[in-house]
Formats: structure tokens, sequence, C-alpha cells
């Protein structure tokens, strides 16, 4: 089902790019320089055509989460290298990706190319869409990075287009974006030079929207950095959208719903110091010691599980038999007794917590 919709929806923006006279496909994003953007766009604006608003990224097309992605340079100069390499890992501050940028003849996952040499010409700043970078020998592409370009172009655009490249669609294109376009003003403007599009184009380009069940979308982000600026006599209210050159505080928090960080709020060994030595310890004392936790027993060690495991995850009861009335205890023997664990001293029963 899906992927019919998919294949549709592809030949749809083939169409759509076949007229714009672009030689890309579906699986591209491409972005006219948005500075420009109300004077003097640059041809072919065609953008991804869902029209999913806020920070919107396609499941199917999304990384491992934790994945290493190797990213290369198919030109540019070692300063506009610099500079995307500089702010393309904000994204690692944010999502559990991890960016490896590897020599021009090495295998890639993304590769890059700016205007100049054998691509040159190539009009537009865009990126595939997530895992469909594997599938370009050429799936990023910067138009007018060059080396007078301002810091906050480079950021704006190069945080942009990571965004595609980690699967997050435009923010106009939010499912749940709702901005109130004065259509006919936008189909004049698109009308003309240099995108001539047809009213069908800017359906599909601009006020299609994503549906909600192939996108991961969060409430709609005027804010965030995959959204295009919107002159006010775009809209019937005259709401504008500027440039946004920084990831939104939105922007940060749903990447890191795609690519969760592992949750190390309940690790085991939170707060327990390295074992020592020199130091003196007594029963029920814990140490990290060797990447595991230990508990201190009238004779000896316990190992109560690795760190980096959440308590949930380890029963302090595993493999400890249930008190029995007939036997007895030396001092450091373990027991469970109605959903605790016990351990034996001197003089009785400590509880050391309940079993999960
Ligand atoms: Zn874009």
């Amino acid at each position: 089902m899906k992927k019919t919709k998919w294949a549709k929806l592809a030949l749809a923006v083939v169409v759509a790019f076949s007229v714009a006279n672009c030689e890309k496909d579906s699986e591209e994003v491409f972005e006219q320089n948005q500075i420009d953007h109300s004077k003097n766009a640059h041809a072919c604006i065609a953008k991804w055509d869902l029209e999913t608003g806020k920070a919107a990224s396609i499941k199917d097309k999304e990384w491992e989460t934790g994945q290493t992605i190797r990213v290369k340079f198919l030109n540019g100069s070692n300063f506009v290298q610099s500079k995307v390499r500089q702010y393309a890992v904000e994204w690692e501050e944010h999502a559990n990706i991890k960016f490896e940028w590897v020599s021009s003849s090495s295998s890639a996952n993304i590769k890059i190319a700016f205007n100049e040499g054998d691509y040159a010409g190539i009009t537009g700043s865009w990126s595939y869409l997530g895992t469909d970078s594997n599938l370009e020998p050429h799936s990023m592409h910067f138009g007018w990075f060059n080396n007078n370009t301002s810091d906050t172009e480079f950021r704006r655009t190069t945080i942009h287009e990571f965004g595609h490249a980690l699967g997050l669609i435009h923010e106009h294109q939010n499912p749940v974006a709702g901005i109130n376009w004065d259509r006919e003003a936008v189909y004049a403007y698109y009308a003309g030079a240099p995108n001539y599009w047809t009213k069908d184009q800017v359906d599909h380009n601009l006020f299609r929207r994503y549906e909600t069940n192939v996108s991961n979308y969060s409430e709609y982000d005027p804010l965030s950095i995959m959204h295009y600026p919107i002159p006010a006599e775009h809209t019937l209210d005259g709401v504008a959208v500027g440039s946004n050159t920084r990831l939104s505080e939105t922007d940060k928090a749903f990447i890191g719903r795609i690519y969760p960080f592992p949750d190390t709020s309940g690790d085991i060994c939170d707060g327990v110091a390295a074992y020592n030595s020199n130091n003196s310890y007594s029963t029920g004392d814990q140490v990290t010691y060797q990447g595991s936790l230990y508990q201190r027993t009238a004779t000896g060690w316990t190992n109560l599980g690795e760190c980096g495991s959440v308590e949930e995850d380890v029963d302090p009861c595993a493999g400890v038999a249930a008190y029995n009335r007939f036997r007895s205890y030396a001092t450091g023997d373990q027991v469970t007794y109605q959903g605790s664990l016990y351990q034996r001293t001197a003089t009785g029963w400590t509880n050391l917590g309940p079993c999960n």
C-alpha cells in the first residue's frame, strides 16, 4: 500500500521536475536561495511535495538510531568543506547518529558537491531524503557556497540540507501546518520566471501536505530550520515566515525523538564511585569495577550487573533462592522474602530492596 502511494508520488514529482527542466527525481529536495526568495528565486525550486508543516520526517527513509553515517566531499575547497563540517555536526548534539567524514575516494552514504568543476551549473542546494542518499553518487549539493559566503548562510543551508539527509521534510509540508496561503498570489508568483509552474505544480510543491501516517511530525513550528521563508504577500493574513538560520527548540527535540539517545537516567552505576583499593568497605557498600556494579558482602563482592543497564532491567533477586526457614544461613547469604532481597548479617537480615 505504502509502496504504491510512494510510486504514484514519485511519478508525480518526476513530471513536475521534468517540466521544470531538472533531471533530478522525486527523492531530492531542491532549495532555492531562500535569501532571494521573494525577488529572484533560482530555477528548479521544486520542493519535496508533501506539505507537512513542522519538523516532519519520512519514516521509511530514516537511518538506524546510533548509526555512523559516512560523508564525503566530491569537490570543493578546504574552506567550504570545513564550513559544511562545522555546521552539519550540530545535528549530532541532538540526534543519536554520527557523521564520519571520509576521503573522496572512500565509499560514503552522503556525497556532497559544490557548484564547480564537474558539478558546475547544477542549480540550487538540495539533498536526497534520508537513506535515499545511499542510492545516489551525488546526494547533496550546495549551489551557492563559495569562499565569500557568510557564516550565517553556511549555517542555515548546511543544517537545513543535513536535516533532509536525516529524513526531515520541509516544515511548510507538515501535516499540521496551518499556513493561510493566498493561493492566487502564490500561483501568480510561481507562474513567472524562473519557475513557470502550472497551478498543479504549485499545488504539488507548496499546498499539498504529507499524510501523518508516512511522516514523523510534531506540532507546526514556523521557527524550524526546515521551514522555507514565506513572504507576507503569499498569505491571506499577512503572516510571513522569516529566514530561519538556527535549529529551533522543536527541531532539537524532534530529531532526538527520531534518533533517541539511550536513557541513562536509570543506570545502576549512576552516582556510584569506582572501587578504590585504598578504601575499606563494609557490607552493603557499592562500587563500580571494570564496568560492573558490585556490592560488598561479608565475604567478598557480589556482581549486581553491568553499568549502563537500567535498574528495571536488572533483577537483584535473579538467581537468589527464596527464604527457607528450615535452613541455616551464614552472614552474607542472600534470600528473597515477600518480594524483597535480604542479606544475612551477624545479627539478622538486611533488606537490600525489592525484586523486580
Ligand atoms: Zn529544503
